[in-house]
């Protein structure tokens, strides 16, 4: 069986709730490595530099994408943000399955570079709730939350090119439904081709045998 770890990216709207549900699923199970992005925006209250997000400059960020240091790296309502690549590998490389929680332009670039990757979109059970979420927070400015419901509207376009996707209205279910929909891609058969073969061959052999 494969033993490389599943690359997992979990996208959704601003406000969906897919930082809860992340950190619910990566408390639970731990074999599940969350990959921290790089970002320009300025911390919100509470968030800490290496725990919720590397927190750079634009100068430091660019020098990032200059030196090949990040996977893919998107533009979001203003700012920079992006994965960098020396965890992603090396967790993946230990057979860990990491999960990246990016936006949707992210999601294609890493698809193209891991075509086995899982894509995972985050839905709101309707979009009123979202809209009460991202007040709820009270983080943001009412032109934070505009540019970020106009993002969302883009981004149900998007979401028609993901593979699965997961509605977020109580956390326990969708925290088992992200699980289930992980451990289910880990026996896909285009990821144990070589299984496979060793069965074939293993097949041809014992029919030698009986010849
Ligand atoms: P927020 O500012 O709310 O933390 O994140 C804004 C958006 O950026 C979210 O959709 C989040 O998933 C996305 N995002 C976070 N990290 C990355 C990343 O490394 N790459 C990309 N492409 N998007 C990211």
């Amino acid at each position: 069986m494969n033993k490389n770890g599943i690359l997992v990216v979990v996208s959704g709207f601003s406000g969906v709730g897919k930082g809860t549900l992340m950190k619910r699923l990566t408390e639970k199970y731990r074999q599940y490595a969350l990959s921290v992005s790089a970002t320009t925006r300025a911390p919100r209250e509470g968030e800490e530099d290496g725990r919720e997000y590397f927190f750079k400059s634009r100068e430091e960020f660019e020098r990032m994408i200059r030196e090949n240091r990040l996977i893919e790296y998107a533009s979001y309502c203003g700012n920079y943000y992006g994965t960098p690549r020396e965890y992603v590998e090396e967790q993946m490389a230990k057979g860990r399955d990491v999960i990246l929680e990016i936006e949707a332009q992210g999601a294609y670039k890493v698809k193209q570079q891991y075509p086995d990757t899982l894509l995972l979109f985050v839905m709101p059970p309707d979009a009123k709730t979202l809209v009460e979420r991202l007040s709820g927070r009270g983080t943001e400015s009412q032109e934070v939350i505009e540019s970020r419901l106009t993002r969302a509207l883009e981004e149900s376009q998007m979401a028609e090119k993901y593979e699965y996707m997961v509605i977020n209205e109580d956390l326990e279910e969708g925290v088992e439904k992200i699980r289930s929909l992980i451990e289910a891609q880990r026996d896909k058969i285009g990821r144990n081709l070589a299984f496979v073969q060793e069965i074939r061959t293993q097949l041809e052999t014992l029919l030698k045998k009986g010849e």
